[in-house]
């Protein structure tokens, strides 16, 4: 019999990939969600486990989930994710992410439940210095979002050394694609991540897919990104749950593959699976973009065992085109 696992944000976009992971592999799994961007239908309909919508900074729901529950380990996926957002309204970004955070740590200790998955970010390294990244990189985030990220990774060492809290902090790059059995995929509101508002404009959504900056020091002038399939995110998550279970010291894993595709490659490969010709827009860059963002995952593969099941970025676009086709048809 496997433990229970509480999941926030499981009704999410790479919470919910990693909901079905672990379901798949015999785990009990209970959602904390607020449904504030999260999916209720998706955990009634697909999901199938039990939802729990709240905040994490709601301490007494939390102390009551606790009470009657018994949890091995806290995977915590939800947090409010939009770069821009967090410019303009920090503070939003500062109580949900650091201090629902911090009340959520609290109260794992008050029930002695001390193993926690985290979802960090590659923008906790700000402009990378040398690529691909390793972990031990400097982080120097240079937008909000990912200064609240990096606080949580600081309140975890320190929990490690004063509470014996063991944790497991993920460094995603940029998830992408969808559950290839197209049951899962990516539906944010408002989107604004590039391979979905790419296919977006394929499906006649939109009428172009902006380029956001056509001047960066890059072979075609567009942004380079690491985009990771979110079943191999989803999977390293398992295993990242199960390391600590078997009782692993804390740790941090960068999770990308390795290689960087250009904005203007990235449609190029959407045109090829889609058939279709998808028009452009030439713009200005976006604030609090760095040029160039690769992670080696080295440490994942050594440590965990994982590995990248669909590296491809074609894989990656043919599985999120899947789900959205299926999603608008
Ligand atoms: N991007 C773009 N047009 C868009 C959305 C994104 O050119 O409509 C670029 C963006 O500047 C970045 C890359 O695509 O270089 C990936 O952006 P996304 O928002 O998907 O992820 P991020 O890198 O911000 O996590």
């Amino acid at each position: 019999e496997k433990p229970s696992i509480l999941v926030t944000g499981g009704a999410g976009y790479i919470g919910s990939h990693t909901v079905l992971a672990l379901k798949q592999a015999g785990y009990d799994v209970v959602i904390l969600d607020n449904l504030v961007y999260g999916h209720r239908e998706l955990v009634e309909k697909i999901l199938k486990v039990e939802l729990v919508v709240g905040d994490t900074g709601d301490r007494p729901l939390l102390d009551e989930l606790f009470n009657t529950r018994k949890f091995a380990a806290v995977m915590h996926f939800s947090a409010y994710a939009y770069v821009g957002e967090s410019v303009t309204d920090p503070a939003k970004y500062y109580r949900n992410n650091v201090v629902g955070t911090l009340t959520l740590l609290e109260a794992m200790l008050a029930a002695s439940i001390n193993k926690f998955v985290f979802s960090s970010t590659c923008a906790t390294y700000g402009v990378p210095e040398v690529v691909p990244i390793p972990e031990n990189h400097p982080q120097h985030p240079i937008n909000p979002y990912g200064a609240t990220k990096l606080m949580v990774e600081q309140i975890l060492s320190d929990f490690d050394v004063a509470y014996k809290l063991k944790s497991v902090r993920f460094r995603y790059f940029n998830a992408a694609g969808a559950n290839p059995d197209g049951l899962l995929g990516e539906d944010h509101n408002p989107e604004t991540h590039l391979i979905p508002l790419i296919l977006l404009t394929a499906l006649g959504k939109r009428e172009s897919i902006s380029i956001f900056g056509t001047d960066y020091p890059t072979p075609d002038g567009t942004c380079i990104r690491d985009y990771i399939h979110v079943n191999d995110l989803a999977d390293a998550h398992v295993l990242g749950l199960e390391y600590l279970l078997k009782g692993g010291d804390s740790e941090v894993f960068n999770l990308g593959n390795g290689s960087g595709f250009s904005v203007r490659e990235v449609i190029a490969a959407a045109e090829s699976v889609t058939g279709l010709a998808i028009p452009i827009q030439e713009c200005d860059r976006r604030p609090g973009d760095p040029p160039v963002l690769i992670g080696s995952s080295e440490k994942a593969r050594n440590i965990l065992g994982w590995r990248s099941q669909y590296p491809s970025i074609q894989d990656i676009v043919t599985h999120a085109w899947q789900w959205h086709q299926k999603r608008h048809s």
